[in-house]
Protein backbone atom coordinates (compact mmCIF):
# COMPACT_ATOMS: atom_id res chain seq x y z
CA UNK A 1 0.00 0.00 0.00
CA UNK A 2 1.32 3.51 -1.01
CA UNK A 3 1.46 6.09 1.30
CA UNK A 4 -0.05 9.28 0.14
CA UNK A 5 1.86 11.89 2.86
CA UNK A 6 3.05 14.48 1.43
CA UNK A 7 4.89 17.51 3.18
CA UNK A 8 4.02 19.97 1.44
CA UNK A 9 0.27 19.27 1.98
CA UNK A 10 1.04 18.13 5.46
CA UNK A 11 2.59 22.11 6.48
CA UNK A 12 -0.52 23.60 4.43
CA UNK A 13 -3.03 21.81 7.13
CA UNK A 14 -1.08 22.37 9.58
CA UNK A 15 -0.61 26.47 9.01
CA UNK A 16 -4.80 26.24 8.11
CA UNK A 17 -5.30 25.29 11.93
CA UNK A 18 -3.36 27.67 13.06
CA UNK A 19 -4.85 30.62 11.35
CA UNK A 20 -7.95 29.02 12.35
CA UNK A 21 -7.18 29.42 15.95
CA UNK A 22 -6.95 26.03 16.09
CA UNK A 23 -4.09 23.78 17.74
CA UNK A 24 -1.74 22.98 14.59
CA UNK A 25 -2.34 19.07 15.28
CA UNK A 26 -5.88 19.33 14.64
CA UNK A 27 -4.92 20.39 11.18
CA UNK A 28 -2.48 17.85 10.85
CA UNK A 29 -4.71 15.34 12.02
CA UNK A 30 -7.51 16.35 9.46
CA UNK A 31 -4.80 15.63 6.93
CA UNK A 32 -4.15 12.24 7.67
CA UNK A 33 -7.70 11.42 8.00
CA UNK A 34 -8.55 12.35 4.82
CA UNK A 35 -5.87 10.63 2.33
CA UNK A 36 -6.78 7.58 5.16
CA UNK A 37 -10.35 8.60 3.63
CA UNK A 38 -8.77 8.82 -0.15
CA UNK A 39 -7.98 5.36 -0.33
CA UNK A 40 -10.81 2.76 -0.30
CA UNK A 41 -8.53 0.02 0.42
CA UNK A 42 -8.81 1.42 4.24
CA UNK A 43 -11.83 2.72 4.61
CA UNK A 44 -15.09 3.46 2.56
CA UNK A 45 -17.87 5.51 3.86
CA UNK A 46 -18.20 6.57 7.23
CA UNK A 47 -15.98 3.73 8.21
CA UNK A 48 -13.09 3.87 10.38
CA UNK A 49 -12.67 6.97 12.84
CA UNK A 50 -9.57 9.03 13.93
CA UNK A 51 -9.02 11.01 16.96
CA UNK A 52 -5.96 13.52 18.51
CA UNK A 53 -5.90 14.97 21.73
CA UNK A 54 -4.79 18.18 22.67
CA UNK A 55 -4.65 20.82 25.03
CA UNK A 56 -7.40 23.43 24.56
CA UNK A 57 -6.94 27.43 25.20
CA UNK A 58 -8.23 26.83 29.00
CA UNK A 59 -5.29 24.20 29.63
CA UNK A 60 -8.06 21.53 29.58
CA UNK A 61 -7.05 18.16 27.69
CA UNK A 62 -9.22 17.21 25.26
CA UNK A 63 -9.80 14.62 22.39
CA UNK A 64 -11.15 15.58 19.07
CA UNK A 65 -12.85 12.34 17.40
CA UNK A 66 -14.35 11.59 14.28
CA UNK A 67 -18.38 12.22 14.69
CA UNK A 68 -20.82 10.26 13.43
CA UNK A 69 -21.71 11.32 9.75
CA UNK A 70 -18.46 12.38 8.43
CA UNK A 71 -16.62 10.48 5.93
CA UNK A 72 -13.03 10.45 6.88
CA UNK A 73 -11.82 11.51 3.16
CA UNK A 74 -14.21 15.12 3.48
CA UNK A 75 -13.76 15.82 6.92
CA UNK A 76 -13.09 19.08 8.61
CA UNK A 77 -12.81 20.66 11.76
CA UNK A 78 -16.46 19.62 12.92
CA UNK A 79 -16.35 16.98 11.92
CA UNK A 80 -13.85 16.17 14.67
CA UNK A 81 -16.09 17.05 18.28
CA UNK A 82 -13.79 18.01 21.33
CA UNK A 83 -15.03 15.69 24.03
CA UNK A 84 -13.24 16.51 27.86
CA UNK A 85 -10.73 13.69 28.48
CA UNK A 86 -10.76 13.22 31.77
CA UNK A 87 -14.52 12.17 32.57
CA UNK A 88 -14.04 9.96 29.45
CA UNK A 89 -10.59 8.17 31.50
CA UNK A 90 -12.40 7.78 34.31
CA UNK A 91 -15.30 5.63 32.38
CA UNK A 92 -12.66 2.94 32.27
CA UNK A 93 -12.71 2.28 36.08
CA UNK A 94 -16.01 2.89 36.18
CA UNK A 95 -19.79 1.08 36.31
CA UNK A 96 -20.49 -1.34 32.87
CA UNK A 97 -21.94 1.70 30.65
CA UNK A 98 -24.83 0.46 27.87
CA UNK A 99 -24.17 2.10 24.55
CA UNK A 100 -27.04 4.43 25.21
CA UNK A 101 -25.24 5.48 28.84
CA UNK A 102 -22.27 5.51 26.64
CA UNK A 103 -23.16 7.76 23.74
CA UNK A 104 -24.77 10.03 26.93
CA UNK A 105 -21.54 10.14 28.26
CA UNK A 106 -19.83 11.39 25.31
CA UNK A 107 -22.54 14.14 24.86
CA UNK A 108 -22.36 15.65 27.84
CA UNK A 109 -18.83 16.20 27.55
CA UNK A 110 -18.59 17.82 24.29
CA UNK A 111 -17.32 21.22 24.34
CA UNK A 112 -19.71 22.52 21.36
CA UNK A 113 -22.94 20.45 22.33
CA UNK A 114 -23.93 21.47 18.71
CA UNK A 115 -21.09 18.67 17.84
CA UNK A 116 -22.36 15.21 15.75
CA UNK A 117 -22.01 12.43 18.00
CA UNK A 118 -18.47 11.12 19.09
CA UNK A 119 -17.72 7.55 17.17
CA UNK A 120 -19.20 4.72 19.26
CA UNK A 121 -14.93 4.10 19.49
CA UNK A 122 -14.10 6.81 21.17
CA UNK A 123 -13.93 5.46 24.28
CA UNK A 124 -10.65 3.43 23.39
CA UNK A 125 -9.25 6.09 21.25
CA UNK A 126 -9.33 8.03 24.86
CA UNK A 127 -7.71 5.15 26.61
CA UNK A 128 -4.88 4.58 24.06
CA UNK A 129 -2.13 7.20 25.59
CA UNK A 130 -0.86 8.55 22.59
CA UNK A 131 -1.46 11.76 20.59
CA UNK A 132 -2.60 10.00 17.31
CA UNK A 133 -4.71 7.12 17.14
CA UNK A 134 -5.64 5.73 13.56
CA UNK A 135 -8.53 2.82 12.71
CA UNK A 136 -9.65 1.57 9.65
CA UNK A 137 -11.24 -1.69 7.67
CA UNK A 138 -8.58 -2.04 5.19
CA UNK A 139 -9.45 -4.81 2.94
CA UNK A 140 -5.81 -6.60 3.18
CA UNK A 141 -6.58 -6.55 6.98
CA UNK A 142 -9.93 -8.10 6.29
CA UNK A 143 -9.22 -10.74 4.27
CA UNK A 144 -6.61 -12.01 7.41
CA UNK A 145 -9.05 -10.91 10.36
CA UNK A 146 -11.73 -13.08 8.75
CA UNK A 147 -10.03 -15.97 9.41
CA UNK A 148 -10.02 -18.03 12.57
CA UNK A 149 -7.76 -18.37 15.11
CA UNK A 150 -5.72 -16.12 13.62
CA UNK A 151 -3.71 -15.22 16.80
CA UNK A 152 -0.78 -17.43 16.56
CA UNK A 153 -0.23 -15.95 12.75
CA UNK A 154 -0.82 -12.06 13.61
CA UNK A 155 2.07 -12.86 16.11
CA UNK A 156 4.16 -14.86 13.48
CA UNK A 157 3.70 -11.50 11.10
CA UNK A 158 3.80 -8.38 13.28
CA UNK A 159 5.91 -9.91 16.41
CA UNK A 160 5.06 -7.93 19.14
CA UNK A 161 4.31 -5.14 17.46
CA UNK A 162 0.61 -5.68 17.04
CA UNK A 163 -1.80 -6.66 20.03
CA UNK A 164 -4.88 -9.46 19.29
CA UNK A 165 -8.00 -8.34 20.25
CA UNK A 166 -10.42 -11.29 19.87
CA UNK A 167 -13.84 -10.15 18.44
CA UNK A 168 -16.05 -7.96 20.91
CA UNK A 169 -18.86 -5.54 19.75
CA UNK A 170 -17.85 -1.80 18.86
CA UNK A 171 -19.09 0.27 21.64
CA UNK A 172 -18.20 0.09 25.52
CA UNK A 173 -17.35 -3.78 25.93
CA UNK A 174 -14.88 -3.34 22.98
CA UNK A 175 -13.61 0.50 24.62
CA UNK A 176 -13.03 -1.59 27.56
CA UNK A 177 -11.42 -5.03 26.45
CA UNK A 178 -9.20 -3.56 23.63
CA UNK A 179 -7.83 -1.03 26.68
CA UNK A 180 -7.03 -4.29 28.59
CA UNK A 181 -5.43 -6.25 25.86
CA UNK A 182 -3.50 -2.68 25.17
CA UNK A 183 -2.18 -2.94 28.56
CA UNK A 184 -1.01 -5.94 29.00
CA UNK A 185 1.08 -5.51 26.15
CA UNK A 186 1.83 -2.03 26.17
CA UNK A 187 4.93 -1.88 23.88
CA UNK A 188 2.43 -2.64 20.94
CA UNK A 189 2.72 0.03 18.25
CA UNK A 190 -1.43 -1.25 17.30
CA UNK A 191 -4.47 -3.31 17.77
CA UNK A 192 -5.49 -6.01 15.58
CA UNK A 193 -9.22 -6.35 16.04
CA UNK A 194 -10.53 -10.11 14.86
CA UNK A 195 -12.89 -10.04 12.46
CA UNK A 196 -13.11 -6.34 12.30
CA UNK A 197 -9.98 -4.31 11.58
CA UNK A 198 -7.08 -2.55 13.06
CA UNK A 199 -5.97 0.39 15.17
CA UNK A 200 -2.73 2.07 15.17
CA UNK A 201 -1.36 4.68 17.34
CA UNK A 202 1.61 7.23 17.85
CA UNK A 203 2.10 10.66 19.42
CA UNK A 204 2.45 12.34 15.60
CA UNK A 205 0.03 11.93 13.15
CA UNK A 206 2.91 11.15 10.40
CA UNK A 207 4.10 8.17 12.88
CA UNK A 208 0.86 6.84 13.29
CA UNK A 209 -0.34 6.90 9.54
CA UNK A 210 2.76 5.30 8.83
CA UNK A 211 2.06 2.25 11.07
CA UNK A 212 -1.22 2.06 9.24
CA UNK A 213 0.66 2.14 5.93
CA UNK A 214 2.85 -0.59 6.97
CA UNK A 215 0.70 -2.67 8.75
CA UNK A 216 -1.34 -2.93 5.66
CA UNK A 217 0.96 -3.53 3.41
CA UNK A 218 2.67 -6.55 5.65
CA UNK A 219 -1.04 -7.76 5.52
CA UNK A 220 -0.61 -7.45 1.54
CA UNK A 221 2.50 -9.39 1.38
CA UNK A 222 1.19 -12.02 3.90
CA UNK A 223 -1.92 -12.56 1.53
CA UNK A 224 0.72 -12.81 -1.55
CA UNK A 225 2.85 -15.28 -0.16
CA UNK A 226 0.26 -17.73 0.45
CA UNK A 227 -0.83 -16.64 -3.12
CA UNK A 228 -4.13 -15.04 -2.38
CA UNK A 229 -2.72 -11.46 -3.85
CA UNK A 230 -5.33 -9.00 -3.11
CA UNK A 231 -6.86 -7.64 -6.71
CA UNK A 232 -6.50 -3.51 -6.16
CA UNK A 233 -9.97 -1.43 -6.66
CA UNK A 234 -11.73 -2.09 -10.16
CA UNK A 235 -13.93 -0.06 -12.56
CA UNK A 236 -16.84 -2.29 -13.53
CA UNK A 237 -16.75 -3.18 -17.12
CA UNK A 238 -19.64 -5.97 -17.79
CA UNK A 239 -22.43 -5.03 -19.33
CA UNK A 240 -25.78 -4.57 -17.60
CA UNK A 241 -28.57 -7.09 -18.89
CA UNK A 242 -31.32 -4.23 -18.83
CA UNK A 243 -33.97 -6.56 -19.40
CA UNK A 244 -33.22 -8.65 -16.11
CA UNK A 245 -32.97 -5.31 -14.18
CA UNK A 246 -36.35 -4.58 -15.46
CA UNK A 247 -37.63 -8.11 -14.01
CA UNK A 248 -36.18 -7.66 -11.08
CA UNK A 249 -37.54 -3.71 -10.15
CA UNK A 250 -40.46 -4.87 -11.19
CA UNK A 251 -40.30 -7.43 -8.29
CA UNK A 252 -38.75 -5.19 -5.74
CA UNK A 253 -41.14 -2.68 -5.98
CA UNK A 254 -44.41 -4.14 -5.09
CA UNK A 255 -47.02 -2.89 -2.44
CA UNK A 256 -45.14 -2.77 1.11
CA UNK A 257 -41.63 -3.06 -0.29
CA UNK A 258 -39.28 -0.57 1.22
CA UNK A 259 -38.26 0.89 -2.78
CA UNK A 260 -41.84 1.04 -3.52
CA UNK A 261 -41.50 4.67 -3.92
CA UNK A 262 -37.90 4.91 -5.30
CA UNK A 263 -35.24 2.54 -6.43
CA UNK A 264 -31.84 2.76 -7.48
CA UNK A 265 -30.05 -0.02 -8.48
CA UNK A 266 -26.60 0.17 -8.72
CA UNK A 267 -25.17 -2.96 -10.97
CA UNK A 268 -21.38 -3.93 -10.83
CA UNK A 269 -19.47 -6.32 -12.53
CA UNK A 270 -15.73 -6.42 -11.85
CA UNK A 271 -13.49 -9.38 -12.79
CA UNK A 272 -12.89 -9.79 -8.62
CA UNK A 273 -17.35 -9.63 -8.93
CA UNK A 274 -17.34 -12.20 -11.95
CA UNK A 275 -15.08 -14.60 -9.92
CA UNK A 276 -16.79 -14.27 -6.65
CA UNK A 277 -20.31 -14.56 -8.53
CA UNK A 278 -19.31 -17.41 -10.46
CA UNK A 279 -17.70 -19.70 -7.45
CA UNK A 280 -20.10 -23.11 -7.62
CA UNK A 281 -20.55 -22.41 -3.28
CA UNK A 282 -21.27 -19.03 -4.01
CA UNK A 283 -24.81 -19.81 -2.12
CA UNK A 284 -22.81 -20.78 0.81
CA UNK A 285 -19.69 -18.63 1.07
CA UNK A 286 -22.55 -15.65 0.58
CA UNK A 287 -24.13 -16.68 3.37
CA UNK A 288 -21.56 -16.38 5.97
CA UNK A 289 -21.90 -12.75 6.50
CA UNK A 290 -19.99 -9.15 5.91
CA UNK A 291 -16.27 -8.37 6.06
CA UNK A 292 -16.64 -6.13 9.03
CA UNK A 293 -19.40 -5.66 11.34
CA UNK A 294 -20.94 -2.25 10.67
CA UNK A 295 -21.55 -3.06 6.89
CA UNK A 296 -24.59 -5.57 7.45
CA UNK A 297 -26.29 -2.03 8.74
CA UNK A 298 -25.91 -1.30 5.17
CA UNK A 299 -26.09 -4.54 2.96
CA UNK A 300 -27.87 -6.52 5.41
CA UNK A 301 -26.45 -9.96 6.42
CA UNK A 302 -26.81 -11.60 3.27
CA UNK A 303 -27.63 -11.19 -0.50
CA UNK A 304 -30.60 -12.15 -2.58
CA UNK A 305 -28.87 -14.70 -5.36
CA UNK A 306 -30.48 -15.10 -8.84
CA UNK A 307 -29.62 -16.38 -12.59
CA UNK A 308 -29.26 -14.32 -14.87
CA UNK A 309 -32.36 -16.21 -17.00
CA UNK A 310 -34.17 -15.72 -14.63
CA UNK A 311 -38.03 -14.75 -15.26
CA UNK A 312 -40.27 -12.82 -13.28
CA UNK A 313 -41.79 -15.66 -11.40
CA UNK A 314 -38.56 -17.14 -9.75
CA UNK A 315 -37.11 -13.60 -9.13
CA UNK A 316 -40.59 -13.45 -7.42
CA UNK A 317 -39.73 -17.03 -5.35
CA UNK A 318 -36.30 -16.14 -4.80
CA UNK A 319 -37.35 -12.51 -3.07
CA UNK A 320 -40.34 -14.80 -1.19
CA UNK A 321 -37.56 -16.86 -0.17
CA UNK A 322 -35.25 -14.35 0.95
CA UNK A 323 -38.25 -12.40 2.96
CA UNK A 324 -38.40 -15.64 4.71
CA UNK A 325 -35.15 -16.52 5.66
CA UNK A 326 -34.93 -13.00 7.02
CA UNK A 327 -37.78 -13.13 9.54
CA UNK A 328 -36.75 -16.27 10.49
CA UNK A 329 -33.25 -15.04 11.10
CA UNK A 330 -34.91 -12.17 13.15
CA UNK A 331 -37.22 -14.92 15.40
CA UNK A 332 -34.43 -16.83 15.81
CA UNK A 333 -32.06 -14.02 17.01
CA UNK A 334 -34.15 -11.30 18.63
CA UNK A 335 -35.59 -14.19 20.56
CA UNK A 336 -32.03 -14.03 22.86
CA UNK A 337 -31.90 -10.37 22.71
CA UNK A 338 -32.04 -8.60 26.20
CA UNK A 339 -34.52 -5.60 25.01
CA UNK A 340 -37.22 -5.91 22.66
CA UNK A 341 -36.57 -5.70 18.81
CA UNK A 342 -38.18 -4.16 15.99
CA UNK A 343 -37.47 -6.12 12.71
CA UNK A 344 -36.54 -4.16 9.74
CA UNK A 345 -37.92 -3.94 5.94
CA UNK A 346 -36.72 -7.94 4.77
CA UNK A 347 -36.06 -7.24 1.44
CA UNK A 348 -32.11 -7.47 0.22
CA UNK A 349 -30.20 -4.68 -0.47
CA UNK A 350 -27.53 -6.59 -2.39
CA UNK A 351 -28.75 -8.97 -5.77
CA UNK A 352 -25.72 -11.73 -6.85
CA UNK A 353 -26.62 -12.06 -10.54
CA UNK A 354 -24.92 -16.14 -10.83
CA UNK A 355 -22.00 -15.56 -12.73
CA UNK A 356 -22.51 -12.35 -13.84
CA UNK A 357 -22.39 -9.38 -11.04
CA UNK A 358 -23.89 -7.68 -8.29
CA UNK A 359 -26.54 -5.01 -7.72
CA UNK A 360 -26.88 -3.12 -4.48
CA UNK A 361 -30.08 -1.42 -4.12
CA UNK A 362 -30.86 1.91 -2.31
CA UNK A 363 -33.90 4.07 -1.57
CA UNK A 364 -31.61 7.15 -3.11
CA UNK A 365 -28.90 6.94 -5.59
CA UNK A 366 -26.35 7.05 -2.86
CA UNK A 367 -27.57 4.59 -0.58
CA UNK A 368 -27.18 2.38 -3.47
CA UNK A 369 -23.85 3.64 -4.90
CA UNK A 370 -22.41 3.37 -1.15
CA UNK A 371 -23.72 -0.34 -1.35
CA UNK A 372 -22.04 -1.22 -4.20
CA UNK A 373 -18.40 0.29 -3.20
CA UNK A 374 -19.18 -2.11 -0.21
CA UNK A 375 -19.67 -4.71 -2.66
CA UNK A 376 -16.73 -4.17 -4.37
CA UNK A 377 -14.52 -4.25 -1.58
CA UNK A 378 -16.04 -6.94 -0.31
CA UNK A 379 -15.70 -9.54 -3.32
CA UNK A 380 -11.85 -8.41 -3.39
CA UNK A 381 -11.60 -9.14 0.24
CA UNK A 382 -13.55 -12.51 0.17
CA UNK A 383 -11.79 -13.80 -3.06
CA UNK A 384 -8.36 -13.43 -0.69
CA UNK A 385 -9.87 -14.37 2.21
CA UNK A 386 -10.95 -17.88 0.60
CA UNK A 387 -7.64 -18.51 -1.09
CA UNK A 388 -6.03 -17.88 1.87
CA UNK A 389 -7.98 -20.13 4.00
CA UNK A 390 -11.48 -20.13 4.64
CA UNK A 391 -13.52 -16.35 5.12
CA UNK A 392 -14.77 -16.74 8.67
CA UNK A 393 -16.62 -13.32 9.69
CA UNK A 394 -18.11 -13.05 12.92
CA UNK A 395 -21.16 -15.20 13.38
CA UNK A 396 -25.05 -15.18 12.37
CA UNK A 397 -26.13 -13.92 16.56
CA UNK A 398 -22.60 -11.35 16.20
CA UNK A 399 -24.37 -10.06 13.06
CA UNK A 400 -27.51 -10.07 14.05
CA UNK A 401 -26.42 -8.08 17.52
CA UNK A 402 -24.82 -5.25 15.15
CA UNK A 403 -27.73 -5.11 12.90
CA UNK A 404 -30.34 -4.70 15.64
CA UNK A 405 -27.96 -2.40 18.07
CA UNK A 406 -29.74 0.42 19.44
CA UNK A 407 -27.16 3.13 18.76
CA UNK A 408 -26.80 1.66 14.82
CA UNK A 409 -30.46 2.22 14.48
CA UNK A 410 -30.10 5.23 15.56
CA UNK A 411 -27.72 6.17 12.77
CA UNK A 412 -29.88 4.95 10.29
CA UNK A 413 -32.77 7.05 11.26
CA UNK A 414 -30.49 10.19 11.11
CA UNK A 415 -29.21 8.99 7.46
CA UNK A 416 -32.80 8.73 6.25
CA UNK A 417 -33.48 12.14 7.56
ZN1 LIG B 1 -14.37 -0.09 13.10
Amino acid sequence: MQSRWNDIDAKAFEDAAVAAGQDPDLGLRIYTSRIIGADPDLVLHGGGNTSVKVTDVHGEAIIHIKGSGWDLDTIEAPGLPAVRMAPLLAARHGKKLTDPEMVALLRANLIDPASPNPSVEALLHAFLPFRFVDHTHATAILALADQKDMAETVRRIYGERLAFVPYVMPGFDLSIEADKIYRAQPDCEGLWLENHGLFTFADTAKASYDLMIEFVTMAEQELAAEGATLAGPQESDGIEDEALLQRLEKALRGEGSPFATALHMDYRSTPAIRDYVSRADIDEVSARGTVTPDHVIRIKPWPMIIKNDDGEQQIAEALAEYRARYEAYFARNAARADEPKTILDTYPRVIVIKGEGMVALGASESAARIGGDLCEQATRAINAAESYGRFTPISEADLFDMEYWTLEQAKLKVARA
